[in-house]
């Protein structure tokens, strides 16, 4: 093992040839070392932009795939599962040695790259009706419940055990729940569906627990346990995966296969030509809504696509209004807790920049913590103005004053501010730091 503060010291070879005698320390067991499990999974990263290669390493990790086979002895919280994996018609040369086709992660997609309905901008794609329909990318996400009858309990005697159990004479959760207590294998359960029952010994009833999801489930396997995309160079995988389909063949796609002189492009363009097809790999396609012949030359290949476990309902968010910090009355953040988006400091630069001052304003303090204050004219404080009943039993006639200032003569101003304008100041007075506020009444 080498330190990673080591290995600046040292003299490191790939290839046998580079060896220098007497300099050369160590060599790397194979080339592919030189990239990581995830790296090496990436068809031609060679001809990548190297962002493209650093965002498909963390992409390979997020995708649905196959990643175990014992889906029913393990206790993962969530897991996914695609369930039509195929395997990629590119394979770099690191693909067999990790014996990824045990794990596949993704399908092989006919991709036709053009701007069309004007749905397919920025990174989105529009999808064949009857592939989705035939499964393409169609997953299931594989959640455990743990139910544990030990809990609270120390030791489980005849008194207090918990079991599971059902109560025969209530005919209603028949339809939901077996003898034993547990869910149906196979049945599908909605929200607020009972789940499992189980009896209590200490006071002789029956628990009824709920299923408390709101997308819908089917219940799969039960355990007891006893006590205890994008287009970089994706254009080369197109072409290559086309020539791979139409010539029944898996191709090698390793990085430093091709170079200048003998490039990817032209391999892979003289395969589809000898299948009878265009060198780049163009092809006429015809609009699926008119029928129309389309006047372009549409480049169309296959892609291993793979699908990310990201889903849009888990992450949209939206707020009209909705609940507000109590100490300083802006909105609070988080999806979870039905908050907003921060609208920071770069977000307020642009509305500077663009000049929007009223905009500026409903944002920052209309629409977040507007509150009013008063300020003593005299000065300046925000803090010390009070209101003096006339008599306690009115509550409508009041005078305010200025607890720090002589009585003559005083000059109370309203003033909308920032509700965090009123926290800060009575903090800065925490530290004896006075807030003066100049104010002048409008013209
Ligand atoms: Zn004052």
């Amino acid at each position: 093992m080498i330190g990673t503060f080591e290995q600046v010291y040292l003299s490191v070879i790939i290839d046998p040839t580079e060896a220098e005698p007497g300099v050369t320390m160590h060599q790397e067991l194979h080339p592919s070392a030189l990239f990581s499990f995830a790296g090496n999974l990436i068809p031609f990263p060679d001809h990548n932009q190297s962002p493209r290669n650093v965002y498909q390493c963390q992409m390979g990790k997020q995708t649905m795939g196959i990643p175990v086979h014992a889906w029913h002895a393990r206790c993962d919280n969530k897991m996914y599962r695609l369930q039509f994996p195929q395997k990629p018609l590119l394979k770099p040369e690191a693909y067999d040695i990790y014996k990824m086709d045990d794990y596949p992660l993704g399908t092989n997609a006919c991709v036709a790259v053009i701007s069309y309905t004007g749905y397919d901008m920025e990174d989105a794609m529009t999808i064949n009706k009857s592939s989705y329909e035939r499964g393409f990318g169609h997953g299931t996400v594989i959640k455990v419940e743990v139910v544990d009858l030990m809990e609270g309990i120390r030791f489980a005697t005849k008194e207090n055990r918990k079991t599971f159990a059902r109560d025969n004479n209530d005919i209603t959760i028949r339809e939901f729940i077996g003898e034993d207590g547990l869910p149906y294998q196979g049945k599908l359960y909605k929200k607020d569906d009972p789940i499992y029952s189980y009896r209590e010994e200490e006071n002789k009833e029956y628990k009824i627990k709920k299923f408390k999801y709101v997308e819908s489930a089917i219940c799969g396997y039960i355990r007891i346990v006893e006590s205890g995309a994008d287009l970089g160079k994706t254009m080369i995988e197109s072409m290559a995966g086309k020539a791979a389909a139409t010539h029944g063949e898996y191709y090698d796609a390793s990085p430093f296969v091709f170079n200048e002189k003998n490039t990817a492009i032209n391999h892979f363009g003289e395969l589809l030509q000898k299948a009878g097809y265009n060198y780049y790999g163009e092809e006429v396609l015809y609009s699926g809504i008119t029928g129309e012949e389309m006047k372009v030359q549409i480049f169309f290949g296959i892609v291993y696509y793979q699908r990310l476990r990201h889903m849009i309902a888990d992450k949209f968010q939206v707020r009209g209004t909705g609940p507000v910090d109590p100490a300083t009355l802006q909105p609070v953040k988080g999806r979870k807790k039905g908050g907003g988006i921060r609208f920071g400091e770069m977000e307020r630069d642009s509305l500077i920049a663009h000049g929007v001052a009223f905009c500026l304003q409903d944002r920052l303090l209309i629409s977040s913590d507007l509150d009013s204050c008063k300020v003593c004219g005299n000065c300046g404080s925000i803090l010390t103005v009070t209101r003096n009943f006339r008599s306690e039993d009115s509550f409508n006639t009041f005078r305010e004053t200025c607890k720090s200032c002589p009585k003559k003569d005083q000059k109370i101003y309203h003033m909308q501010v920032p509700r965090v304008f009123c926290y800060l100041a009575a903090e800065l007075a925490a530290m004896n730091i006075r807030v003066i506020t100049e104010v002048k009444p409008p013209i």
